[in-house]
């Protein structure tokens, strides 16, 4: 098996003044400046972004966004363009999260042009896919992923060794209740199945699945040991230095 070093990102989602989010990055720099057995990503909100990408700029710890849209530039009030994110220094944007699905209906086909833009301008995009309740508990959970995957990344194929996955099952986020090990690893093949399927074997092993859902310095190193979870995108629990210092070093 190919070897993937994992990788840990805390989505900060819209939490967090200027001075929280100083006050938390240098925290997490304090413990991780150093660290490079895992990738680290912190993608805080918008307003934040030049910020803590100024107190990590000395670090191995990465910046993210959480959203952009896929034009360069024009008359998109409130957005922000890929090339404002390369301007800040971010190298990873996360698209397609639940909450831009089902608050902003945001769809599969708006997906595939964000993951588009974001590779076309060398950021690193962490494509979110993941079942509802109802979807999993009518036996369609690895339907909805698969139909996520194939949209999200339609007219891609060799692009996508330079692409994140992150599983995350919609009943799992924010609500305490994770998926089991087991659950996960299930779900983490069947994503790497549909990606050799879209882009060849070399690709799809080469290519980093996260697990996110409610993971906590208590559950995380039992999910990071599953041959197919290669780190998590952490909520929660990313917006306390302590908690997501844990969770890194328990993919380490
Ligand atoms: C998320 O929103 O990406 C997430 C995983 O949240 P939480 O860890 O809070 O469940």
């Amino acid at each position: 098996m190919k070897f993937r070093k994992k990788i840990v990102a805390g989505n900060w989602k819209m939490n967090k003044t200027l001075a929280d989010a100083e006050n938390l990055a240098s925290a997490i720099k304090l413990d991780l400046a150093e660290y490079r057995e895992v990738d680290v990503v912190l993608c805080p909100p918008f307003t934040a972004l030049k910020t803590v990408g100024e107190i990590i700029s000395d670090t191995h710890i990465k910046l993210g966004a959480q959203n952009m849209h896929w034009e360069s530039s024009g008359a998109f009030t409130g957005e922000i363009s890929p090339s404002m994110l390369r301007d800040l220094f971010c190298r990873y944007v996360i698209l397609g999260h639940s909450e831009r699905r089902s608050i902003f209906g945001e769809t599969d086909t708006m997906i595939n042009r964000k993951v588009k833009a974001a590779l076309a301008a060398n950021l690193t995009p962490i494509l979110c896919v993941g079942e509802t309740l109802d979807q999993r508990d009518s036996g369609k959970a690895g339907e909805v992923v698969r139909h996520q995957l194939i949209a999200g990344l339609e007219g891609l194929k060799d692009e996508l060794k330079n692409i994140v996955i992150a599983y995350e099952p919609v009943w799992a986020i924010g609500t305490g209740r994770t998926a089991t090990p087991e659950q996960a690893q299930d779900m983490h093949a069947h994503v790497r199945r549909i990606l050799c399927e879209i882009a060849g074997e070399e690709t799809a092993s080469a290519i980093r699945i996260q697990y996110g859902g409610s993971v906590k310095p208590s559950n995380a190193a039992e999910i990071f040991r599953q041959p197919d979870v290669d780190g998590g995108l952490i909520g929660g629990a990313s917006l306390e230095a302590r908690s997501f210092v844990e969770i890194v070093r328990a993919a380490g």
